[in-house]
C-alpha cells in the first residue's frame, strides 16, 4: 500500500472511490455511471448527502449523455435494412398468423416497407404493412404492432371500441404503445441517410 492507494465501494448504486484526497467530486463516466471521489475518511452519510443536493445535477447530465448516445447511433446501412426486412418477413407472417386465428380474423397480404412514419398499417382489404424497424423492438411490442393491425379487421379506426379489442388480446398493450412512442424516433432516425 501506498499513499496514492483508493478503496472502491457502492452507495446506493453510486460507485464511491475514496482516496487521500481534501474534497468529495461527482463525475458522469463515458459509459453513463455515476461515480463519486470521496476523501478516504469521509462518513457514508455525508457522501449519501452530497449526492442527494446534487440529485438534480446527476439527473440532467445522465440524461444528456443519454440523448448524446442516441444521436451517435449510427444509420443503418443499406445491407442491414435488407437483413432486418428479411428477417421482419418471416418472424411477422408467424406472428401474423398466430395472432389471426386467436383474434378470428382474415389476412390479406403481408408486406414488410422501410418506412419511416409508421409501423403498421391495414387495408380495408386486409392487407397488413410492417415496419422492417419492427426487428429493432422487443419481441412483445412486435406482437403489439400486430395484434393493433389484426385489430383493424374488426374497426378500420381508433375508437374506444378499437383500443378493448387490443386490450382483449393485449391487457398490457399501453406498455409497448408508450415503449414506442419513447423509442420509436431514435429507431426511426437510424433510417434516415
Ligand atoms: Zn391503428
Amino acid at each position: 500500500m501506498n499513499g496514492m492507494s483508493s478503496q472502491k465501494e457502492i452507495i446506493n448504486e453510486i460507485e464511491v472511490v475514496r482516496s487521500h484526497r481534501r474534497t468529495i467530486a461527482i463525475e458522469i463516466t463515458s459509459d453513463l455511471r455515476v461515480l463519486v471521489r470521496a476523501p478516504m475518511r469521509m462518513k457514508d452519510s455525508d457522501i449519501r448527502r452530497f449526492v442527494a443536493e446534487k440529485s438534480g445535477w446527476i439527473q440532467r447530465h445522465l440524461e444528456w449523455g443519454k440523448a448524446r448516445q442516441e444521436e451517435t447511433e449510427p444509420p443503418l446501412t443499406e445491407a442491414e435494412i435488407r437483413t432486418l426486412a428479411d428477417a421482419a418477413r418471416e418472424d411477422l407472417a408467424h406472428r401474423v398468423t398466430k395472432y389471426a386465428a386467436k383474434i378470428g380474423v382474415t389476412v390479406g397480404r403481408v408486406t414488410i416497407r422501410n418506412q419511416k412514419t409508421r409501423w403498421g398499417s391495414c387495408s380495408s382489404k386486409g392487407n397488413l404493412n410492417f415496419n422492417c424497424l419492427l426487428m429493432l423492438c422487443p419481441e412483445e411490442v412486435r406482437n403489439y404492432v400486430v395484434v393493433h393491425e389484426l385489430c383493424h379487421r374488426k374497426q378500420l379506426n381508433h375508437s374506444p371500441a378499437f383500443w378493448a379489442e387490443v386490450e382483449k388480446y393485449m391487457p398490457n398493450y399501453a406498455d409497448h404503445r408508450s415503449w414506442l412512442k419513447e423509442n420509436g424516433n431514435r429507431l426511426i432516425g437510424r433510417m434516415k441517410k
